[in-house]
């Protein structure tokens, strides 16, 4: 479907820059163009690079020297005539380039537009649309490489020969429903009921990578809990290997939660150092300590902090009892120290413990895999694919679950008609996915879920 108007933005972030890039897409993005550049016979070879100047189209004031790229439509990232201006990156001039082009006719685009209209053009599908959303929101190597494949097609791929199979299990019995009086032979039946079952298998294998792939995409928070003075910045320091928390023996010295993103074998981990917790009279502290609660409630991994060469004490039971509501884990600090020993915390009945020295670094290899530990059942490292966004999770289940419905009816000897339509509401439900069947509003949720200028 053609869409009538030309939309712009700035598809590098806001800020100064060495360069900014301005995109036009749309049917009159060359006309505007040459508007721009003041320049009526402006027809550029498409995929070259020329060097013009852009004026204001009021004051006629020449604004900047720009490089522009010309990609004709059909062949470009739209799938329409798209022009790439790539100004001096500063703020005010690009926004005055921005404005120009508007006051020429364009539209400001919406955020994912020009993705969108690369999927209402088919020049990639639904899914290759979320990779690329996908890509720009990595936050580690292993996330950009989940993204590099889903855009390169592979998800589609995978799921294609299931589609396929799906539909050679139609086919024959939509005939039987048009053509042949009796039930369908035993025979047949045993046949369709391999093939459903081989085929739900498929679909739940590549589901259930949803679980390494949603840590690999979203993270774990992790909290540092503990009283004060145990080592807890300490920590905190050495896992981001640099100084960011306040380290001090005064206890109480951490009165604010602090977070930094870490990653650990490529998952990315919001870490966070709360305030130490122990009975305040003082306000800010006392404010510090209700915030480490609600980390401590938030988080999917506390890792609770106790000083090695100490015996437990009240509140370190308190903690623990607070830690054991969550998944957690025991660090045990200090054991650079003479008088740390393991038998300071006996009666932990257990509880994973990891000694460690923040001082030295001792003891921290096998600290970062117990975090990991209690989330990670697959490697992640081995190459496999993994499904990485929960819509597409939801409904790789429901096109099993649909295909389980109709394996039932099957077995049950229901009719024809009934088996055929979970087969077409899994079929569907796959077709959701690669954006072939998806709803209008399903759409615009995803692309609102995108940024400006992409
Ligand atoms: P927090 O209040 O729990 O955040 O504790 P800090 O990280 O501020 O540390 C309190 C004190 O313990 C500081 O003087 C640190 O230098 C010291 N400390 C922390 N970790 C270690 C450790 O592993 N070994 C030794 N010897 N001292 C440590």
């Amino acid at each position: 479907m053609p869409v009538p108007d030309t939309i712009v933005a700035l598809s590098t972030p806001p800020g100064r820059s060495g360069i900014g890039v301005i995109r036009l897409s749309g049917i009159d993005a060359l006309a505007l163009t040459r508007k721009l550049l003041r320049k009526d016979h402006f027809s550029p070879q498409a995929n070259r690079v020329t060097l013009q100047t852009i004026f204001d189209p009021e004051s006629g004031e020449a604004l900047d020297q720009a490089l522009i790229t010309y990609f004709q439509t059909p062949y470009s990232f739209t799938g329409e005539d798209v022009i790439e201006l790539s100004c001096h990156g500063s703020p005010v001039l690009l926004l005055r380039v921005i404005d120009a082009l508007l006051l020429l006719g364009a539209r400001a685009a919406d955020p994912g537009e020009f993705t969108l209209r690369a999927l209402t053009h088919g020049r990639i599908n639904l899914n290759q649309a979320e990779a690329i959303r996908d890509l720009i929101d990595a936050q580690t190597h292993a996330a950009v490489r989940q993204a590099a494949r889903q855009l390169g097609g592979e998800l589609s791929a995978r799921l294609q020969p299931i589609k396929d199979a799906l539909i050679d299990i139609i086919v024959p019995l939509e005939s039987s429903l048009e053509f042949v009086e009796d039930d369908l032979p035993e025979i047949t039946i045993e046949q369709i009921n391999v093939r459903l079952s081989d085929l739900i298998q498929r679909l739940n294998d590549l589901a259930s990578t949803f679980r390494a792939g949603r840590l690999l995409k979203e993270g774990l928070r992790v909290t540092l809990a503990g009283r004060p003075n145990v080592g807890k910045s300490s920590i905190f320091n050495r896992l981001l290997t640099f100084d960011r928390a306040i380290v001090t023996d005064i206890p109480g010295t951490t009165r604010d939660s602090l977070s930094e993103l870490i990653t650990i074998q490529d998952i990315p981990i919001l870490l966070t150092d709360t305030a130490g917790v122990r009975t305040s009279d003082n306000l800010i502290e006392s404010i510090g300590i209700e915030r480490t609660r609600r980390a401590m409630a938030d988080a999917d991994l506390i890792v609770l902090v106790l000083d090695g060469t100490q015996v437990l004490t009240s509140e370190d039971q308190e903690l623990l009892a607070d830690a054991r509501e969550n998944k957690y884990l025991i660090a045990l600090n200090k054991s650079d120290l003479a008088d740390f020993a393991l038998s300071n915390v006996c009666g932990l009945n257990g509880a994973p413990i990891m000694p460690v020295s923040a001082k030295t670094g001792a003891g921290f290899d096998l600290f970062r895999d117990a975090i990991l530990k209690p989330f990670i059942a697959t490697d992640i490292q081995d190459g496999s694919f993994l499904i990485t966004n929960a819509r597409h999770y939801d409904l790789l289940r429901r096109a099993s679950d649909s295909l389980c419905s109709a394996k039932h009816l099957l077995e049950s000897r229901s009719s024809e008609d009934l088996i055929l339509l979970g087969l077409y509401e899994s079929l569907r439900f796959l077709g959701e996915i690669t954006g072939e069947t998806t709803p209008e509003d399903v759409l615009s949720q995803i692309f609102a879920t995108f940024c400006i200028g992409k």
